[in-house]
């Protein structure tokens, strides 16, 4: 008898925090859940609560915490905790085997962080923790022996196509390049004309994958992609010329390694983030993760084109944010978050995002990254600078215009 694993679920009642206790709920003799963890959505959590019957519940949100308590019955077996501190400590209390970091964008970093350097299996969803604090976390992986299990669809992809040994040093093991897929998202046929009136709704409209908003609009201006290549790089060390992106617009291939004999490796499937979930929590074993197999005669097409930089620029923002190295791929992400948050709320256009990263880029000295503060210095400064540029643009004839 396999003794439980226990799991703490950060973003929980998000899109990846809600598909992981549906994997979980499918083996429930397996895993155990230690703790939950979200910003504000009392609903949600409560019900989660209520199902999975975990030891701690963490609200980001004051009065949210408050309130989940109010509602909790008399008799649960739930402590509730609020804050940063709550959030730490049910990631680095020693029972916990399992950490599933799926907080969206840089608020998810010091938790990231912490779980590797607690030593913790740790299932990456969080992106932008690796985009802004890549070398400090890889360095608390390495130090602390913890295990980072890709949950992103496209570098579990490749965790799945390239040996373990191969990881450690992918040079030296015949890997030639990795091939990240893309789907294009729900632009990838639109002219930059038409994405200047495209709305919040129609850039959520994601083609394939069912996700949470912020990075649906990533999806659809590639900036997506773009983190993802960075994430890449640092996942797997690879050096950016390495590394390829590739449009396949049916979203079932969901990356490959081409190795120097000619061969390439490739992980399919049906565009379910489920299949990545239940691979990090079984890893190395393989769950059943409830998502349909693929019918292979049903899709009968893979397409396969080069992405267009000119209309989607935030990639190539990314790939020069990684050439840059130090805190440029924090001030990336960070001038992004903002950017996002502003086209969500109907301030600015779909095709204002890469004006106003590129600012932040232009802006914020590019210093090294020796700890923790000075990439939340550099997230900090480029969301300054973000918001003053956002705070001069042109509301009257709605036309962003660069100052
Ligand atoms: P989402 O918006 O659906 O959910 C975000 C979760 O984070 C929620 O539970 C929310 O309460 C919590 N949260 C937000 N701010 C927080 C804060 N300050 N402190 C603590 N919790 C906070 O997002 P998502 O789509 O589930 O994405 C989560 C992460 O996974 C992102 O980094 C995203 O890039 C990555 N990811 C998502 C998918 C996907 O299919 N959704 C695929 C690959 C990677
Ligand atoms: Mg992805």
């Amino acid at each position: 008898m396999i003794s439980r694993r226990l799991v703490s679920v950060l973003g929980s009642t998000g899109s990846i925090g809600t598909n992981t206790l549906d994997v979980i709920a499918r083996h429930t003799d397996r895993f155990e859940v230690y703790a939950l963890a979200a910003h504000s959505s009392v609903d949600t959590m409560l019900a989660q609560c209520l199902e999975f019957s975990p030891r701690y519940a963490v609200m980001m949100d004051e009065a949210a915490a408050t309130s989940l308590q109010q509602r909790l019955p008399e008799n649960t077996v739930t402590e509730v905790l609020q804050g940063e501190s709550g959030l730490s400590a049910v990631v680095t209390a020693p029972q916990v085997d399992v950490v599933m970091a799926a907080i969206v964008g840089a608020a998810g970093l010091p938790s990231t962080l912490a779980a590797a350097q607690a030593g913790k299996t740790l299932l990456l969803a969080n992106k932008e923790s690796l985009v802004m604090g890549g070398h400090l976390l890889m360095q608390a992986v390495r130090e602390s022996g913890a295990r980072l299990l890709p949950i992103d669809s496209e570098h579990n992809a490749i965790f799945q196509c390239m040996p373990l040994d191969a990881q450690a040093t992918p040079s030296g093991k015949g890997v030639s390049k990795v091939l990240l897929t893309a789907s294009g998202g729900p632009f990838r046929r639109w002219s930059h004309a038409q994405m200047v009136d495209a709305t919040p709704d129609q850039a959520c409209a994601h083609p394939n994958w069912s996700m949470g908003r912020k990075i649906s609009v990533d999806s659809a201006s590639l900036m997506n992609k773009g983190l993802e290549f960075i994430e890449a790089c640092w996942i797997f060390d690879l050096a950016p010329e390495r590394v390829d992106v590739v449009v396949h617009p049916q979203s079932i291939i969901h990356s490959m390694v081409q190795y120097l004999d000619g061969s390439i490796l490739a992980q399919l499937g049906n565009p379910d983030m489920r299949t990545a979930i239940a691979y990090g929590l079984g890893w190395p074993d393989r769950l059943a993760s409830g998502v349909a197999p693929l019918d292979l005669v049903a899709t009968a097409r893979l397409d396969f084109e080069a992405p267009d930089q000119s209309r989607f620029p935030c990639l190539r923002l990314a790939r020069e944010a990684v050439a840059a190295g130090g805190t440029a791929m924090a001030v990336c992400n960070a001038a992004n978050e903002v950017a996002v948050a502003a086209f969500l709320d109907n301030q600015i256009r779909f095709t204002d995002i890469p004006i106003v990263i590129e600012h932040a880029l232009e802006q914020v000295d590019n210093v090294e990254v020796t700890s923790l503060s000075v990439v939340e210095n550099a997230d900090t400064h480029a969301r300054q600078v973000a918001a003053a540029f956002l705070a001069d643009f042109q509301p009257a004839t709605g036309v962003v215009e660069r100052v």
